[in-house]
């Protein structure tokens, strides 16, 4: 595969659903009554949340007239509420604000048991699915679930307009849980991770001992929280799961600062605090708890400077300085065709302490712009994104048939080498270089097969390898990278906080 394979977009459907708060009492046609808040309505049917937190399904019929009615004014409240995902959420720059504090969304927090069986159970809130290789019930995934959808939650309501939306048509965003080290590692995650959102299967995975959940049933037989649940990591990955759309589009130092910058804001009692994030990142100074992936770390990771971090822009294992984003700027062409090969150079793989100081140094930078400025560049880059984002599923699906018709005429290359090699053994021929040749009147060379299809063109003349460079501009504005040093140590110098 030449480049990598972007995914479509595919817009959710809307479903009616909306926390409307407290529990109220239901009554049916019979005249039973229960507890339960309203969790949503479709197709005619009520979703209640019973006060056990399980949800029951209901005919609106089945319900007596005055709920009928107070489902009708609420669902349509619901419904006015809940606009199409995508650009609704851009409000004007000067109107959006930074959210004080984020609360665990309640509503979507109700576990549904979709099948408990042995090796494979399936657990669902508002916004995940939950697959676990061991059965952990109801009132434990319920704990688990929180920090995933608090999360959700928390990316939602930043002022970068982004809306989490699953990917590729499906309705639920996918974690995979573990039961084992064993399993976790089996199903490809690198051996020192906690936890990981794997771009290409665009599932997040994690063991249950990282989760915070014992790897083995306890004494009743069933699995248990060990203390808290671990929300950092999930914060983390999960974020990188609400940025899907966007994180081709992005240089890595800032998909994991961004990241990094959600996973250390303080979390307490299903509340993240955003306003006081200055104080959360105090709280890692030297000799604080780490927090995030490098949780078990004890290096002192350093800051790597504006210069040097710029050039992470594809991995964060390996700098890859991009100059221009521009594919008429790009030095060498690789050729385009059957059989072409990327040269990828190896460097040794970095250290841990090398690694958290790029993680530290992405937080600290995107950081810087989560908050300079009123936060307004960044707003106005993901503004660009949301545009950019709009311009790649063409070219991407022309790429995927590009790269078919290439393999289609695969043999027919393969079958004229063949055939150009046995007539250059022919007696009489010659080879005169530079692909001529001569050969007698009684031979007849083979046929050359058809013409390649022509080279794409990406959007823009945007090089698809060095679009995450593209809109960067609208971060520095007219500073260089030397001003934005300045800046940043200013900002953190005034915090208290010493580089
Ligand atoms: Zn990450």
């Amino acid at each position: 595969m030449i480049i990598h394979r972007n995914t479509l977009a595919v817009l959710s459907l809307l479903v009616c659903s909306l926390a409307l708060g407290e529990p109220r009492s239901w009554t049916n046609a019979q005249g039973k009554q229960l507890q339960a808040e309203f969790g949503g309505i479709k197709d005619g049917n009520v979703t209640l949340i019973l006060t056990n937190g399980q949800s029951a399904t209901v005919p609106l019929a089945s319900l007596s007239a005055d709920d009928q009615t107070w489902v009708r004014l609420n669902a349509s409240k619901a419904m006015a509420s809940v606009v199409d995902p995508a650009d609704a959420a851009r409000v004007p720059l000067d109107k959006r604000r930074m959210p004080t504090e984020v609360k665990e969304p309640m509503l979507y927090m109700n576990i549904k048991v979709v099948k408990e069986e042995l090796g494979e159970c399936i657990y669902e809130s508002g916004h995940f699915q939950f697959k676990t290789s061991a059965k952990l019930g109801a009132i434990l995934m319920k704990d688990v679930c929180r920090a995933f959808e608090s999360t959700y939650e928390l990316v939602r309501l930043m002022p970068w307009g982004i809306v989490p939306k699953p990917e590729e048509g499906r309705k639920k965003f996918q974690a995979e849980l573990f039961a084992t080290r064993e399993q976790y590692l089996a199903s490809g995650a690198p051996s020192w991770s906690a936890g990981v959102y794997v771009r290409k299967d665009k599932v997040f995975r994690m063991p249950f001992n990282e989760l915070g959940i014992s790897n083995t049933v306890g004494a009743n037989g069933a699995y248990y929280r060990k203390g808290e649940i671990n929300n950092d990591t999930i914060t983390h990955e999960i974020t990188h799961q609400m940025m899907h759309e966007y994180l081709p589009y992005m240089p890595v130092w800032l998909i994991e600062g961004l990241a990094e910058y959600t996973s250390n804001l303080a979390y307490k009692g299903g509340v993240f605090s955003v306003s006081g994030d200055g104080g959360a990142f105090l709280a890692k100074q030297p000799g604080s708890r780490n927090r995030g992936l490098f949780g078990a770390v004890r290096y002192q990771p350093q800051w790597l400077g504006v210069k040097e971090m710029w050039g992470y822009t594809t991995d964060i294992s390996t700098r890859n300085e991009i100059k221009s984003y521009l594919l008429s700027d790009r030095k060498e062409k690789p050729e385009d065709g059957p059989g072409t090969v990327r040269l990828t150079f190896s460097t040794p793989p970095p250290s841990m302490e090398m690694l958290s100081s790029r993680y530290r140094s992405s937080h600290i930078l995107a950081y810087f712009f989560v908050h300079e400025n009123g936060g307004k560049r960044l707003m106005q880059y993901f503004d660009a994104l949301h545009e950019e984002k709009k311009k790649w599923p063409a070219f991407w699906e022309q790429v995927d048939a590009h790269n078919a018709e290439i393999d289609k005429l695969k043999p027919a290359y393969d079958a004229y080498r063949a055939a150009m090699k046995a007539f250059m053994q022919q007696p009489g021929v010659q080879d005169l270089g530079n692909g001529r040749f001569s050969y007698p009147k009684t031979l007849t060379p083979p046929a050359p097969p058809p013409d390649a299809p022509k080279a794409l063109e990406p959007p823009e003349n945007t090089d698809p390898d060095a679009v995450c460079m593209k809109h960067l501009r609208i971060l520095l504005g007219e500073r260089t990278l030397e001003t934005v040093e300045a800046e940043l140590r200013t900002m953190f110098q005034k915090a208290g906080y010493s580089l």
